[in-house]
């Protein structure tokens, strides 16, 4: 494998610029004016080098991207939704191997080279999703983790239980869970059946917790316990936590220092107008701060773009950041946020860190996020992949 010698960019965290010698698919040397014989140099004088941005929440098995545009049909009730999702989804061929595939593929050339992305396990579906995933992963640079999702409950859809723990056998790395009293109506038997099947599988865990108020603060509470007791800090994720948003200053500083103390991250996607957890606060104590997109252009919605760098202006405009230093927070939960959640070991710009990355025309991370410009360069595992 050639060496790539990346020149005169500004890598994101250095006060001056400073060349990157990539060798055998990692940072080798980071500094100033480096000398590389023989090495392919790669001339992106006075732009930002970013790690490679990763999607820490998205439904790749949902997709129709790359396919026909489909106008939006479900009312904006939940279970409306969830009634037009699984009443189209056989219709519109998906599972889809082909729009995970192209969905992916505006991924990667958009600079994300890493997604956590949830995928429906219940009866009628089976494990068609997690090998539709697999299969358009397969095809694709970016690294996909899936998480083994019971979209349509657990305790309330039976057989599905089963078919998690049959996707964590079958290699899935994490398990999800969702609204474990809104849609379970017993928090505490659906968190007890997903933290025991995270510890039989070693698997990680993501929960979707849309409940808002003080039902949504009981059941983080519950999770957090569940963290605790079991150890599993730095392996449990808690999606949306709309209620974060919602609850007074009180109720989420106890919250907060719950989540530091058993290692509890929080993912946000900043979607319409539903309540953003409060992003400052929670990286002020040292909470890790996922970002993603949720759904492409599928059954639950009709946006989405792909670009994470478009998805944190979403998530700083939400937050109402306006100064640099507050935006790249949200720069942050698009990058080592997610890295973190997913557990990516060698993530970064430092020497010996994996060589993905991506390159933008901007003065700093303000400026990339809000302005989202194209991409110049995006590397995985030392490879161009677009240039
Ligand atoms: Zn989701």
């Amino acid at each position: 494998m050639t060496d790539v010698l990346i020149r005169g960019g500004r890598p994101w965290g250095l006060a001056s610029p400073a060349d990157l010698l990539v060798r055998d698919g990692r940072i080798h040397r980071v500094g100033p004016s480096l000398d590389a014989p023989g090495a392919l140099v790669l001339d992106v004088s006075g732009q930002l080098v970013l790690p490679g941005l990763v999607d820490a929440h998205c439904h790749l098995d949902k997709t129709l991207y790359g396919g026909p545009w489909v106008p939006h049909s479900a009312d904006d009730s939940l279970a409306g939704r969830i009634a037009n999702d699984l009443g189209r989804r056989a219709e519109l061929g998906v599972p889809s191997a082909e729009r995970a595939a192209a969905l992916l593929a505006r991924m990667s050339e958009a600079g994300t080279t890493h997604v956590r992305t949830h995928t429906d396990i219940d009866p009628s579906v089976g494990l068609r999703g997690v090998e539709a995933v697999r299969e358009a992963a397969a095809r694709s640079p970016v690294h996909v983790q899936q998480v083994a999702f019971p979209q349509h409950g657990v305790l309330t859809n039976p057989g599905t239980a089963d078919l998690l723990a049959e996707a964590l056998r079958s290699g899935v790395e994490a398990i999800g869970g969702l609204d474990p009293a809104g849609v379970d109506r017993d928090p505490v038997r659906h968190l007890d059946l997903i933290f025991g099947l995270a510890d039989r599988f070693g698997a990680r865990i993501d929960i979707h917790l849309h409940d808002g108020g003080s039902l949504g603060g009981w059941e983080l509470e519950l999770i957090t316990e569940r963290t605790k007791a079991l150890g599993l800090g730095g392996r449990v994720t808690v999606s949306h936590a709309y209620a974060l948003g919602e609850l007074g200053e009180a109720a989420q500083d106890r919250l907060i220092q719950g989540f530091v103390d058993a290692g509890v991250a929080i993912a946000t996607a900043a979607v319409y107008s539903y309540p953003v957890p409060p992003v400052k606060k929670l990286r002020a104590a040292g909470v890790t701060v996922a970002c993603g997109h949720d759904g492409i252009r599928d059954l639950w919605g009709p946006y989405g773009s792909g670009d994470m760098l478009e998805r944190a202006m979403h998530l700083a405009y939400r937050s109402t950041f306006r100064r640099d230093e507050d935006i790249e927070l949200a720069l942050e939960a698009a990058t080592v946020g997610g890295a973190r959640a997913l557990g990516l070991p060698g993530y970064g710009l430092a020497p010996g860190d994996r060589a993905d990355l991506v390159v933008v025309p901007a003065s700093g991370p303000g400026e990339a996020v809000v302005v989202h410009p194209r991409r110049t360069l995006v590397m995985k595992d030392g490879v161009v992949l677009h240039n």
